[in-house]
């Protein structure tokens, strides 16, 4: 049993609505997750070390399984309330399933959507297509509204996923997204793209005039927020590298464990090499003592993270997390003796308790 697990990324099933260029997933098979192995999964996650933690489900889309997904929450909630967890539920979906049970039911149960949304009609429909080619831009940016009108802009969290092909507006989808409503985008970047020396300095820029955004937004009392805020303030994810075992552990449909992203790999090649375990047996041996932050964690991502044709994806990744946590660190630093950056970091606070504390 690994010592600490804060967060689990749970893919319910392979089956999807749309047919992401970027995207590696076995759509045609749609695979879907035996509800026993989610349910271990939890008590997994749940019976490890620390109070807080995530749950993140996805897929796929998630929605097309929304029966098991209901067991799977009912059941999170259920054991987290007996083992004196605070849970934060997490929904990842493509946006084009929405309707008013699924709303309402998100609504009942404090589940954080997280809705994949790149801004623009051109950056969002340039992946973002359906199994037709049509992108699915517009489908989406209305059901967005639908849903703020719903959940609110506290539940709502925006996926922007940065193409290397758009690295030069990130700005200006980011102020799009904004427009819309949304106060809280986790920012993330495409793997296998071929991300170029151009396209890494255009993100170093366009995170950073993001972040002066944000700040110039605080200055009018408009908070919006990197999502990774509020685990930096409840998760010991400041420090990096960091255990994947922590934070990075995934549940692939068929019921075997690893810390890749599902969507970036060729699953059926290397789920093999990948598994750290299966849910029906648990953690393989090798992983089965970790503890966070232990001196092997350093070598264990080094001899874990080998698929090769990700590496301009986790280069791009390493950049956005750099300039996020020095964000982040410098808005600490400062906000004893600066208004805007105290006012801005108490908000921040607020919102990570929100996430945690139900
Ligand atoms: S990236 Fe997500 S929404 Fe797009 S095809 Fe893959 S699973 Fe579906």
């Amino acid at each position: 049993m690994i010592d600490e697990i804060q967060k689990i990324k749970i893919a319910l099933t392979s089956r999807c609505t749309l047919k992401c260029d970027h995207c590696n997933i076995d759509k045609v098979s749609a695979s879907s997750i035996s509800i026993d192995y989610a349910l271990k999964t939890v008590d997994f996650i749940l019976s490890s070390k620390g109070k807080d933690k995530r749950i993140e489900i996805y897929g796929g889309e998630p929605f097309t399984e929304f029966e098991k997904l209901k067991i799977l929450v009912k059941y999170i909630r259920q054991e987290s309330q007996i083992r004196n967890k605070t849970t934060s539920i997490h929904v990842a979906s493509n946006g084009t399933i929405v309707n008013d049970e699924i709303l309402d039911w998100l609504k009942k149960n404090d589940i954080f959507l997280a809705i994949s949304f790149s801004g623009s009609r051109k950056s969002h429909n340039y992946n973002r297509k359906f199994p037709n080619a049509k992108g699915s831009y517009q489908m989406v940016k209305e059901n967005i509204k639908k849903i703020l009108n719903t959940i609110g802009n506290k539940r709502l969290v925006c996926i922007y996923c940065i193409h290397p092909e758009f690295s030069s507006r990130i700005l200006d989808d980011f102020k799009k997204i904004i427009n819309l409503g949304i106060r809280i985008v986790d920012i993330e970047c495409v793997s296998g793209c071929m991300w170029g020396e151009n396209d890494y300095t255009n993100l170093i820029s366009g995170i950073k005039e993001i972040n002066k955004y944000i700040l110039k937004l605080a200055g009018q009392k408009k908070y919006i927020f990197h999502e990774v805020f509020t685990e930096y303030l409840r998760t010991k994810n400041l420090c990096f590298p960091n255990c994947p075992g922590y934070m990075d552990i995934e549940l692939y449909p068929d019921g075997n464990l690893g810390f890749y992203p599902y969507a970036f790999i060729n699953y059926n090649r290397y789920k093999n090499k990948i598994s750290i375990g299966t849910a029906r047996k648990g953690i393989n041996k090798k992983y089965s003592k970790c503890k966070y932050k232990s001196k092997r964690c350093d070598d264990c991502v080094k001899n874990y993270y080998t698929l090769q044709g990700l590496d301009d994806g986790s280069k791009a990744y390493e950049i956005r997390n750099k300039i996020i946590i020095n964000f982040f660190k410098e808005l600490v630093s400062i906000s004893s003796k600066n208004c805007l950056a105290n006012n801005y970091f108490k908000q921040t606070i607020k919102l990570s308790n929100f996430f945690y504390d139900k």
